[in-house]
């Protein structure tokens, strides 16, 4: 079996990396930083968005898991403590993997450059780069509202923890293939009207944008901002491609849910 490790950069992450490599080694497993089978992040969720993103072409052959040097993460949820134990159960047992939904995002040009797909594992936002942004919302192909306001939020269930939770959305569990579609501020006065509330569509309910007097944009997909020109719309939906976790020790979605927002002392 192959390997890789991405740390978060700073001193004790790059510790337990070297540790963890060394361990893994003695145990036969290959270091392969190009065609990983497994790929161990360490250090904190951003850490764990960074290592989705440089192996996102290979999502379907191979598997992540997590380990946080910092506070308790939704994807990086071993502790430092813990990695003899992680170690031995990837060297020595058949895992188990959970697969989370995603959220693809394809961006359409005026004039007929070549799209642009992306796959988020959090969230991507949308935001005007003149001001208010304003665009029409489609659902499955039929006109929903006209948004106006800072921006729009449209997230995967596991990334329902992140930006989309400060937003006032709802905390999706993974195991439901949805994408959510959250506002920034949206103005809302005798003129201007917008639903107001996030909305949970399913998964292949499509979900499009399309500009009304502006055509640029900045596009948030995780951690990485674009400035996008000229765009015709903007297409959102559950992709097949799925993101799998290694799975050595049941810690329930709603636990982790509790133990980072409500309290983890017990
Ligand atoms: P960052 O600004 O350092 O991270 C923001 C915080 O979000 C960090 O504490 C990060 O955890 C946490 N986080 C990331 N994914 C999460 C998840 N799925 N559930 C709960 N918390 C999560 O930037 P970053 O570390 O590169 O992360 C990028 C993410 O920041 C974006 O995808 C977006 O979700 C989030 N963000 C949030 C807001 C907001 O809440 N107002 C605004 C902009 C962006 P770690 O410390 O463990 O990395
Ligand atoms: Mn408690």
């Amino acid at each position: 079996m192959k390997f890789a490790i991405t740390s978060k950069g700073d001193q004790k992450s790059n510790t337990l990396m070297h540790k963890m490599r060394t361990y893994l080694l003695d145990f036969e497993l290959i270091y392969d930083e190009d065609q990983p089978d497994i790929v161990i992040s360490i250090g904190g969720d951003g850490t764990l968005l960074y290592a989705f993103h440089r192996y996102s072409s290979r999502l379907d052959k191979t598997a992540f898991v997590g380990v946080h040097t910092g506070h308790l993460g939704f994807y990086a949820d071993w502790t430092p403590e813990e990695i003899e134990k992680l170690v031995i159960a990837i060297a020595k047992t058949p895992f188990q993997v959970v697969e989370y939904p995603l959220l693809e995002v394809i961006i359409r040009y005026q004039g007929g450059a070549k799209e642009s797909r992306y796959l988020a594992l959090n969230e991507s936002t949308v935001k005007g780069v003149e001001g208010t942004l304003v665009m029409d919302l489609e659902i499955r192909g039929e006109h929903f509202e006209r948004f106006r306001g800072d921006g729009l939020c449209m997230s995967t269930p596991s990334g329902s923890t992140a930006y989309n939770k400060a937003l006032g959305g709802a905390i999706i569990h993974p195991s439901i293939s949805a994408l959510q579609v959250a506002e920034m501020a949206s103005i809302n006065n005798r003129v201007f009207r917008t639903v107001g509330s996030p909305l949970i569509l399913p998964a292949h309910h499509t979900c499009m944008l399309k500009p009304v007097s502006h055509f640029d944009f900045q596009v948030t997909i995780d951690h990485l901002s674009y400035l996008h020109n000229d765009v015709k719309s903007i297409q959102y939906r559950v992709p097949e491609e799925k993101i799998r976790f290694v799975r050595f020790k049941p810690f329930p979605f709603w636990k982790r849910v509790h133990d980072s927002f409500i309290d983890d002392s017990d």
